[in-house]
Parts: structure tokens; sequence; C-alpha cells
């Protein structure tokens, strides 16, 4: 671009020749227009509520640098994540390359060679080609599979295959037009190929050799031809960005710095929700009520499905698919945006938007009904596998959880099983019409204390023995409650339960959407607790673990609290459980990771450690998905109490799994999953016995040293 035809001196001094001075047009009127469909979609973000995010930089850094830059998410798929990877640290190694060859359009002559001493230049030109090729070869491959045998997860309405095409075959052509220019250059510059090319532009080098044969004209006239290509397809593929699902590339980094994973508070907590506000309605039923951050990551979405292929929901059959509601409110965001902030803000301009024909019907329009479903909302069962997988950070369970709140406290609607569960949740304080008078049947004549009765004794417990509502009144869960107590006698925890004290912390009703149940029982239930100045709770429902210890502080409730699995593993590693020294036979157990323990609260290896030292004869074997991969059992969400009517059960599903391991006994540490895996096991007529760890831990305990025989859940 620096010879051929006249130069034309301007004021900086720089000889510009015609070309040079047409791409100078071509990219102000490209950067402009990138500039403004940036803004415009930017400001689209301004429809949704404000939200504080700029706290806690540090591990937000660290969140991009490793989930963003290291592409840790990403590459928790072989094959297609190391490609993806491989194009992404392509791109900002080739956008340093890029940048020069815009600037020799406009500066004649520019290049690093003159900026860096001659071995670094070397080895950024060769850089370039090294990750031109890795970029050329993984985009092939993902058009080949895209293309030939397009993975489940990239079929489906919401996706748009034929833009992915497109853009991953502009990709290519960017890196062909890359070799090409090198390679016309270097038959054109014949006279510098010496300090041009040589081992340090291999691609180009071999290339130009191949067209050696080609005139020093017709070479110039090629070598042009293809830099103007390039160059074109740098600038249309920028502008298109903001228009289509690859505006993720702008936006998906920005996304990891602000997600909710990166900022404080506690993973997998539910969005506060101040019922005192003056607002008209509660939740979301379109894009206003959510965040700026819940729709930009609308924006930030890459449509790859890898939510949609861990949901278990949709894995069995359901309507449900996370990328569908991220998407449904990008597109939904899109549409109705213009008619509420205006072509950007030019006066008058959203009025006459609003009068606009077809107006009406959109804004007539809610995301709500109209593009996603109640019954979407209700199949999920929140177990943030979606989250977990979305390699940007993305939370599509907030925006699920946003709408159910508003069809539940605005409109009243939810399935009807779930009215008796709230009536419960009034009545009794348990999700189950069991009276609360016999909440502490299970623990007659087993010398448990309450913490009434501690108080009354002028003693504080070391800890609050939480039992829960299943733990409380459901059969076989009952059983883990008394296996849970022995441990601890035999143990000599000093501990205490609430006994008819105790009742729901109201977690049920919040997963359904009923905040304001919620807040009643959470409230009612921190107050007993601070009554008794509860400093350490223990418990063995992952649900009661999750909800006292990371969602309560939200409610001013702030204890230590601990899940059965971690408290019992610490015990045993401190040798305070008598244990039998015979074990018997060697036992093949699978372990079935709770979503609210391992996905929530990062507890993967005390449950399987604790079945480890307590039996030692074990022999834990994975089922195909395991730990933050584990498929939910399908009890979470509230779905417990909601029918499962469409498509295959996701107990069985899971049952089905673990059964496949060849196990004897499937371990569990969650009583809703017990019941969901003892359903399974009885559907499948599987002869195979569900156990929780602690009566694992409890079968083992040496009867010498037992305080008394409790047999009470029998
Ligand atoms: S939380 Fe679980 S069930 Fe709900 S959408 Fe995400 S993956 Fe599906
Ligand atoms: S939400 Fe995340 S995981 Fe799901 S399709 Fe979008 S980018 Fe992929």
């Amino acid at each position: 671009m620096d010879d051929g035809d006249r130069p034309v001196v301007v004021s900086t001094g720089i000889a510009m020749t015609g070309q040079n001075v047409a791409f100078l047009l071509v990219l102000v009127v490209a950067v402009s227009f990138f500039s403004y469909s940036i803004q415009r979609a930017l400001r689209t973000l301004r429809v949704g509520l404000p939200e504080q995010r700029l706290d806690a930089p540090g591990r937000r850094t660290w969140n991009l640098l490793t989930i963003g830059f290291a592409q840790s998410k990403i590459l928790r798929e072989r094959g297609a994540g190391v490609s993806h990877a491989a194009v992404f640290w392509g791109f900002l190694v080739l956008t340093a390359g890029t940048a020069e060859i815009l600037l020799q359009g406009v500066w004649p002559g520019f290049g690093y060679e003159h900026l860096l001493p001659r071995p670094l230049w070397q080895l950024f030109m060769l850089s370039q080609e090294v990750f031109a090729v890795i970029v050329l070869a993984a985009v092939s491959w993902l058009l080949w599979r895209r293309l030939v045998a397009p993975p489940k997860r990239l079929q489906g309405e919401e996706i748009h295959s034929t833009e992915a095409v497109i853009i991953l075959g502009v990709i290519a052509a960017l890196m062909v037009t890359l070799f090409t220019t090198g390679a016309f250059e270097y038959v054109a510059r014949e006279g510098v190929r010496a300090t041009h090319f040589g081992w340090f532009r291999p691609i180009a080098t071999a290339l130009g050799g191949a067209f050696g044969a080609l005139s020093l004209g017709t070479a110039e006239t090629l070598r042009d031809v293809s830099w103007w290509a390039h160059a074109l397809l740098v600038l249309g593929f920028l502008n298109f960005l903001p228009y289509g699902k690859h505006f993720h590339v702008v936006n998906s980094l920005i996304n990891v710095w602000f997600s909710n994973t990166s900022g404080p508070g506690t993973v997998g907590a539910m969005k506060p929700m101040d019922l005192e506000a003056e607002v008209e309605s509660f939740g979301a039923s379109d894009v206003e009520q959510l965040t700026w951050k819940n729709l930009l990551d609308g924006y930030a979405c890459t449509e790859c499905g890898r939510c949609t292929a861990a949901c278990p929901a949709n894995i069995t059959g359901k309507v449900l698919s996370p990328r569908k509601i991220v998407t449904d409110t990008r597109d939904r965001l899109r549409e109705k945006a213009p008619y509420v902030v205006g072509e950007l803000d030019v006066e008058g301009s959203a009025e006459a938007m609003r009068l606009a024909p077809g107006a009406q019907a959109v804004l007539d329009n809610r995301l709500l009904d109209n593009w996603i479903t109640e019954a979407e909302l209700w199949a999920c069962t929140s177990c943030r596998a979606c989250v977990q997988e979305c390699p940007v950070s993305i939370d599509q369970l907030e925006i699920i959880n946003e709408l159910r709140r508003a069809l539940v406290l605005n409109e009243s609607r939810f399935p009807e099983e779930v009215l008796p569960t709230f009536e419960s949740l009034e009545r009794n304080g348990s999700p189950w019409a069991f009276s609360p008078a016999d909440r502490a049947q299970w623990a007659e004549g087993l010398d448990i204390p309450t913490m009434a009765e501690k108080l009354e004794r002028g003693e504080r417990p070391e800890i609050l023995f939480w039992v829960g509502c299943m733990g409380s009144f459901d059969d076989r869960a009952k059983k883990i409650t008394v296996a849970f107590a022995r441990i601890l006698q035999a143990a000599n925890v000093d501990f205490a339960i609430l006994g008819q004290e105790e009742t729901c912390h109201g977690d049920p009703a919040r997963r359904l959407g009923n905040e304001y149940l919620y807040q009643v029982l959470a409230k009612g239930t921190i107050e007993t607790l601070d009554r008794y100045e509860v400093k350490t709770i223990v418990t063995f429902c992952p649900h009661c673990f999750h909800q006292m210890g990371n969602e309560f502080p939200q409610l001013g409730g702030n204890y230590e609290v601990i899940h059965h699995s971690t408290y019992i593993e610490r015990l045993l590693e401190a040798n305070l459980v008598p244990l039998q020294t015979e074990h018997g036979k060697r036992l093949t157990m699978a372990y079935h990771d709770s979503c609210y323990l391992g996905r929530y609260n990062d507890v993967y290896d005390a449950p399987r450690e604790t079945l480890r030292r307590a039996l030692p004869v074990v022999n834990l074997v994975e089922p195909a998905r395991t730990k933050s991969r584990g498929l939910c059992c399908g009890a979470g969400g509230g779905r417990m109490f909601i029918d499962e009517k469409e498509g295959k059960r996701i107990n069985i599903e899971r049952t089905e799994e673990l059964v496949a391991t060849g196990a004897e006994t499937i371990a569990v540490a969650c009583p809703f999953c017990m019941t969901m895996m003892v359903d399974g096991v009885a559907k499948l007529e599987a002869d195979v016995n569900v156990l929780d760890i602690s009566e694992v831990v409890a079968a083992q305990l040496d009867p010498a040293h037992e305080r008394a025989p409790l047999v009470a859940g029998d």
C-alpha cells in the first residue's frame, strides 16, 4: 500500500497514495458506524434496572483472567473447547497484526519492524503465521462439525446456525487473505525478501515461492487485492458483530468481569428482594424489570448450548432450554428497546416510535408468556448446571427466578400442586400437612436435648442440629436424622435441637417464587436462632445448609452453617467417632452429588472422604456425570412439590446412570436426593441400596462405645 500510485502529501507530512486516502475514508466510516452501533446497543441496557457491580475488583479481575483470558470454563469440554480457545487466543495475538495492517492502509511504510528490535519483530511475525494456521485449523474443524456432524446442543430453534457458519467462513477467509497478502508481497518485494522473509514467515515464504512465476506487476496487483479483501473483511466483521449473536465477541469478557460469580455475596444466593419497596410489581415480567446485567447476559451469549446440554429438564425432554431463556431475553430487548429508549435519545424519537405502525403490538407483548412460557419456568430444578457450564458466566437461573417471582407474586399463577405446599407452609411451618407438634417425634426416648432444655439448665450447646422438615416428618429421612444423632452422641458432641420450635425457613417458598412467604418464615427462624444466640448450625439437608448459610445474611441472620458431610469428616479426621475395625466384604458404592451441596457450595470431597474414612473397604465409583457435572435428582427448585408430567422423569435418568456404575449402594447426602433415588431404584426394580452417608458411618459405629443404641425411625 505504499507504492503503485502517485503520492499525496497530507498535512501530517506522510506521503499518501490514492489508495491510502480511499482506505482512510473507508476506515473512518467503518469505525464511526461501529462506534454508533456499540453505543446504540449499550444504551439498550438502560432499559434494565440499575445495579451496582463495581465492587470486588480483585475477584472480578481474577475471574476475567481465568475464565475470560485463560478460557478455563470453555476448556471444560475437549474438542470444541480447545478449538474455541484456539480461535480466541489466535484473535488476541492476531489483533496486533491487524492493527499494523489497518495502520499501513493510511500510513505508508508503517510497520512494527521500525519499532521493535529485529529478533523481537521476527518473533512477532512468526507468531502471526503460527496463530493464523492454528485459527484456520480450528475454524475448519468447527465448520465441519457444524455442517456435517452438529452435536445436539448446536441444534434447536433458538440458534442462528447460518450466521455462525458465515462468521466461521469469514474468519477462515481472514486467515487465507493474511497468507496470500504475504505471499504476493514476497513476489512483489523480490528485492527485500532477504530481510522481510525467511524462517519467521514460513507460510508467506513458501507460498511466495510457489507463486514465483508471476510477474512483479501481477504480484503487486494481487497483493493489493488481497490486502483490501483482508482489511474490508476485518471492518465488515467488526460492523456486523453488534447486530447478530456474535456480539458476544465484544461482550463476553466484559460480562465475565461483571458476572454474579465474580462479585461479592455468595454463589447461588437468590437476589434479595425489598418487599416494602414502592413498586407496581415484583419480579420481572418484561425486560424493564430485569437488571442491566441480566440484559448484558443476552448480548454475551455465544449460543453454544452448553447450558442446555447440561440442563436436566432439557435432557429429559422438557420444554425448558436455558439458552432460550437468555436468547429470548436478548431478542425481546432488541424488539422493545427502540420503543423505550428511542433511537439513542434523539429528542422525541421514542415517542415517535411508539406511534409507528406495529409499535403497539410490540409494546403489548412481554417477555413472560409471549417469549418465555410458564411451562419453561416451572420445569427448572434450580440445579445451576447451566450457570456452571456457561463459558461466559451468564446466570440463566436469575432470569428464571425473577420471572417465577412475577408469576407468583403479581399474578398468583403456579402449578395447582403448589397451592397445598404454600398453604401448609403458612399453617404448619412445613411444606407438608404434618402437625408442628409431631416435629420432634423422631427424638422421643433418644435423650436428645432441645435448645430450650439446655437453656433451662443454663447451658449453651456447641452446635445446633438443624433437622429440617424432611428429617422431621419423612419416614425415610427420619432414619438419616437418627443416624446422624447417633454419630453426634457417639462422638460426645455437645448438641441440641430446636424440637417443636423448629419451622421451615422458607427455602421452598423462595425457590417457588413466593418471596413474601419466604421472608415471613425466614425472619421467624432467624428470630428463634437469635433468641438462643446460636452460633454454629449443623444440618444434613443441603437446602437448609445453603439457605441458612448463604441467604440468611440478606435478612440479618449470620451463623456458621456446616453440612453434616463436612462435620462428620472433621470428627473422623480427629478420631472422635468410635468405629468398628471389622468392615466385612468390599462394597462398591456410587456417590450422587447434591446440587445444593456441590455446585452451590463446592462441597465435593467431604462426603466421599467421609465414606472412605468410615468404610476403608469401600470401592467408590463415579457415574458418567459427576461432581460439578453431576445430574440433578429432579427435586430442587420446588420441583419436589410439582408433578413431573412432561418427558422422562429426571430421577429415573439419574438413577439409571448411578445403577450403570455397577454399584451395590448409592450414597447420598441430601434427604431430597434420597427420596428421588429411592423412588428411582424402586421404579427400575434395581437391586441397589440407597443410603445417606451418615447411615453408612452409623452402621460402622463400635457398639461398645455407643452411649445407647438409637432405634427410633426404624
Ligand atoms: S438451573 Fe438446572 S434445571 Fe434450571 S435451567 Fe439451569 S440447568 Fe436447567
Ligand atoms: S447461556 Fe452460556 S452456555 Fe448457554 S448458550 Fe449462552 S453462552 Fe452458551
